[in-house]
């Protein structure tokens, strides 16, 4: 018999992590742990998906491939999934990063002008080539880093021109990168200045005319809300979120981040997809996500950059069944591009194995992001979406750490990264 043909043939990686079984629902509790590791695999890969996942003998008897990676003995496992990004800004806040030092609070930071008011006026004065050219940067640097789909917000316009503005720079790059990105509206991101006197004039802005604005012009997936004491309380959440649904938009919520405010509880109320932080979340909110499969977004890197002394009680989460996934938060006050950073917190900070972490930055985020069925785990039909990485077995993963382990990309079966560089 012969063998078929293949664009491409992934060898003798030293384990390739499948997360096979992930595809249909998330993985849970223990079976965080169950990578569906295949030691000394291959993977075949045609027309962008992937073929076949193997031994590397089978493979090898099965397949020939026009092309062949011989990963020699490396990590092959899928690309990261962010679910979590706040992509599109101009300028940066170094010097809001050591009034934290000195102990200004974000909230403080905030109430002074700065922190994400600063970034609004700064993305608003940006061009679109600007807003483009800084994404661009950001995205190579994340695909660099292994990242292959992401899920990216607005917020940072907070005019209905400039929220539509962001989301457009995320279509075009979309396009243009090889990195998926997924649309988020952030409209209830923070109370612009022109609106601080009356918040409820911004939510009926968000409300009237900027969700139907951004449905109409199919510029997003999602409608998230920052959840928070002094920005958008539950109320006001609720009638955004419920306004998004009604406008075909999925609701994802920022919940309980710096206070208990019943973020969780809202987020499963609404229905929505994701709650991300829960710092505070109360246990009952918790297990009822847990029963609704909302799915927690843990973004340690977000609590580390706020110098935070707490994390999202990771543990407890697992163990009463909720889906746990992780995200970098990469924005101007949290900026970091690598999901291997986020792993290495994940397992210091939150008590996380290295098998779990994994777990969460790829199939469980990808059902964070409605797109569980596509990417996220190494199984024929899926994405050949595939990262190959310097490391003998996963439990490298969050104990090397701050380098980049990765070697090559592989994105809808085209090598995009080499020796760790973007081609
Ligand atoms: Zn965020």
């Amino acid at each position: 018999m012969g063998k078929e043909t293949v664009e491409l043939l992934i060898e003798n990686a030293g384990e390739v992590v499948t997360l096979r079984g992930g595809s249909q629902k998330p993985l849970l509790g223990t079976k965080m742990k169950d990578l569906g590791i295949i030691k000394h695999g291959s993977i075949a890969v045609n027309e962008g998906k992937i073929v076949a996942v193997g031994e590397t003998r089978e493979i090898q008897r099965k397949f020939k491939g026009k092309e062949t990676v011989d990963t020699e003995g490396k990590l092959v496992m899928p690309g990261f999934v962010d679910p979590h990004t706040h992509l599109v800004f101009a300028g940066s806040r170094e010097e809001e990063f050591e009034m934290r030092i000195m102990g200004a609070s974000y909230m403080e930071i905030l109430e002074r002008g700065g922190g994400i008011l600063k970034t609004v006026r700064e993305t608003r004065k940006a061009s679109r080539d600007e807003l483009m050219k800084n994404c661009e940067k950001t995205l190579d640097t994340m695909l660099e880093h292994g990242t292959t789909t992401i899920e990216a917000k607005s917020g940072y316009g907070l005019t209905t021109v400039d929220e539509v503005k962001c989301l457009e720079v995320m279509k075009v790059l979309n396009e243009k990168h090889p990195i998926e990105i997924v649309p988020t509206f952030l409209g209830a991101h923070a109370i612009p200045p022109e609106h601080k006197d009356d918040t409820h004039e911004y939510v009926s802005l968000i409300v009237e005319e900027m969700i139907p604005t951004v449905a109409d012009q199919k510029l997003a997936e999602f409608c998230d809300v920052f959840c928070e004491k002094g920005v958008f309380d539950t109320s006001q959440s609720r009638k955004i979120l419920l306004q998004g649904k009604e406008h075909g938009l999925t609701p994802k919520l920022h919940s309980d981040e710096l206070s208990r405010l019943g973020g969780a509880e809202l987020a499963v109320e609404v229905g929505a997809i994701s709650a991300s932080h829960l710092l505070f979340a109360s246990e009952n909110g918790l297990k009822e996500m847990a029963k609704q499969s909302v799915t927690a977004i843990l973004l340690p890197a977000a609590a580390f950059s706020l110098m935070s002394s707490r994390y999202a009680e990771a543990r407890k989460m697992i163990s009463w069944g909720v889906v746990v996934a992780l995200g970098t938060d990469y924005n101007p006050s949290c900026w970091v591009e690598s999901q291997q950073i986020v792993i290495a917190l994940a397992c210091n900070q939150m008590r996380m194995t290295p098998s779990e972490a994994i777990t969460a930055t790829t199939v469980n985020a990808a059902h964070a992001i409605n797109r569980g069925l596509r990417v996220g785990s190494l199984e024929a039909g899926k994405k050949a979406d595939i990262a190959i990485l310097n490391a003998p077995n996963h439990k490298f993963l969050g104990y090397r750490f701050g380098t980049n382990l990765v070697d090559k990309v592989i994105k809808d079966g085209k090598l995009v990264v080499n020796e760790g560089k973007r081609m």
